[in-house]
């Protein structure tokens, strides 16, 4: 199978060919674990998580790197603002390390319900400081630093590169008109690559380094810890579009300038996930977690279709009536595969193999799921095709979807089982003619999302839309 991706360096979707037949180096930006990762934040992991699986069904060996960053992630891109833990210790009272810990497990814990493989390595950048600081030193013994204000910073102007990821017209510098310029720079781009004066002064998170004790800038981890897991040279790096202005930049001049040669073959990006104001962000204070959704009684998996709904290049509005119609889609889709029992064929041909080679050639160009979505519908709504063959190519299709789609076993149901309860409880009631605690349960029920329809078979969950 051929994987036709689009790479923001070129602006083009080519043919992927690895450095190293059967092998894929990949690396994405992991979360600064100072708060709950939000739906847009998980959208983006959901991306490159359908990236790795396409890679893994297209027969390659992935070793996927992700960060955690517990340190240096400063409020502001630019270097302006203060570091994001420190920011909410100061706010909590609860220290550093605490919070890291407690929002990185909140963190797999999405990543978990949202079945998103976990990486080969997930690395914290406070356990790698050392070669973020071998790497400033080389950076320095090629003459691509500077000292200023007891700051190590990077000069763009030793990079002649600087800016091609984000086609940047340096004669615009952006930065300067929005955010408060560091006079230290020589550039307004130039960026820090190790801090000892800070702002703020008492930082918690401190190591000594040649330059004094202090700690890293954000850029550096994400270059330092993949090409000390990945090599110089690797194929695929990943982010949320976001990062193409500054992070990722900053991150090909540090690295191509250290190393002398080109650092990453493929970029990739996901788009934004946006509300009814535009992006969604923890700045704007207007976020929505997982567990939010899942207290309304959605499984994190309809965030999942929801999102695979969407090619990842384009832009997505979030609407709950939108995460309702996902979650009512894949109850459908599970209810069907039920019925399709626990056989399937031991392989497929003719019309079933087509089946299978249409979706294979929507996520080969460029992870068009949507469109490999509706090959899965078509498939399953199929008459001609045997039900053995039709789970056969679930099996199959969701080896990249990632939906749980062959966990599905005859006869076990759809709904949280908070949901059954609750109706169990309400039909108690409505026997013992508790009028109230039944209207009560009522009540709840329709809180998480759903209404109860009397059949003869019973009361049913149904969700509202
Ligand atoms: P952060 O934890 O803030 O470093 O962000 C984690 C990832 O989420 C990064 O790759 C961001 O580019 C991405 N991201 C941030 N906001 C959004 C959004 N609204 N939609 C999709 N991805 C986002
Ligand atoms: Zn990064």
């Amino acid at each position: 199978m051929k994987l036709y991706l689009y790479n923001t360096m070129t602006r083009s979707t080519d043919e992927f060919v690895p450095i190293h037949p059967g092998r894929v180096g990949m690396y994405t930006c992991g979360p600064t674990v100072y708060n709950y990762a939000h739906i847009g934040n998980l959208r983006t992991y959901i991306f490159e998580d359908t990236l790795k699986r396409a890679l893994i069904h297209a027969g390659y060996k992935v070793n996927h790197v992700m960060n955690i960053t517990d340190v240096g992630h400063l409020t502001g891109d630019g270097d302006d603002g203060e570091d994001k833990l420190e920011k909410s210790s100061r706010e909590t009272g609860r220290s550093v390390w605490d919070i890291a810990k407690f929002y990185t497990d909140a963190f797999f814990k999405d990543e978990e319900a949202l079945n998103i493989i976990r990486p080969d390595v997930v690395c914290n950048a406070t356990d790698h400081v050392k070669q973020m600081i071998e790497l400033i030193k080389r950076l320095e013994e090629g003459g691509h630093t500077y000292i200023a204000g007891g700051n190590v910073y990077f000069s763009i102007d030793t990079f002649p590169k600087y800016g091609a990821l984000a086609r940047l017209k340096l004669g615009d510098l952006m930065s300067g008109a929005r955010i408060e310029v560091d006079s230290n720079k020589r550039n307004p781009k130039d960026f820090v690559l190790w801090f000892t004066n800070s702002k703020f002064g008492n930082q918690a998170m401190m190591w000594d380094s040649p330059w004094g004790r202090g700690y890293p800038g954000w850029h550096i981890e994400c270059s330092a810890m993949s090409m000390y897991y990945l090599g110089e040279q690797f194929d695929i790096h990943c982010g949320g579009i976001d990062a193409i202005p500054v992070h990722h930049t900053n991150e090909i001049a540090q690295s191509e300038a250290a190393t002398g040669k080109t650092w990453v073959n493929w970029w990739m990006h996901g788009e934004f996930l946006l509300t009814e104001k535009g992006k969604m962000s923890k700045s704007s204070g207007e976020f929505l977690t997982l567990p939010y959704l899942q207290k309304l009684g959605f499984d994190a998996l309809d965030y999942r279709y929801f999102v695979l709904g969407a090619h990842y290049r384009t832009q997505l509005q979030f609407s709950m009536e939108g995460l309702k119609g996902a979650a009512n889609a894949r109850t459908g889709l599970m209810e069907r595969i039920k019925e399709l029992g626990t056989e399937a064929s031991s392989a497929v041909t003719g019309k079933a193999q087509a089946y299978l080679d249409e979706f294979d050639s929507h996520i080969g160009n460029d992870l068009a799921t949507p469109r490999a979505m509706s090959v899965l519908w078509n498939m399953l709504k199929d008459e001609e095709l045997s039900n053995g063959d039709k789970l056969f190519c679930v099996k199959y299709m969701d080896q990249v979807l990632g939906l749980k789609l062959d966990s599905v076993k005859s006869g076990e149901s759809e709904f949280p089982e908070e949901l059954m309860k609750l109706i169990e409880m309400r039909t108690q009631a409505k026997k013992e003619k508790n009028w109230a605690m039944a209207d009560e349960i009522r009540a709840k029920i329709e809180e998480m999302g759903y209404s109860v329809k009397d059949t003869p078979q019973g009361p049913v969950p149904v969700r509202k839309v």
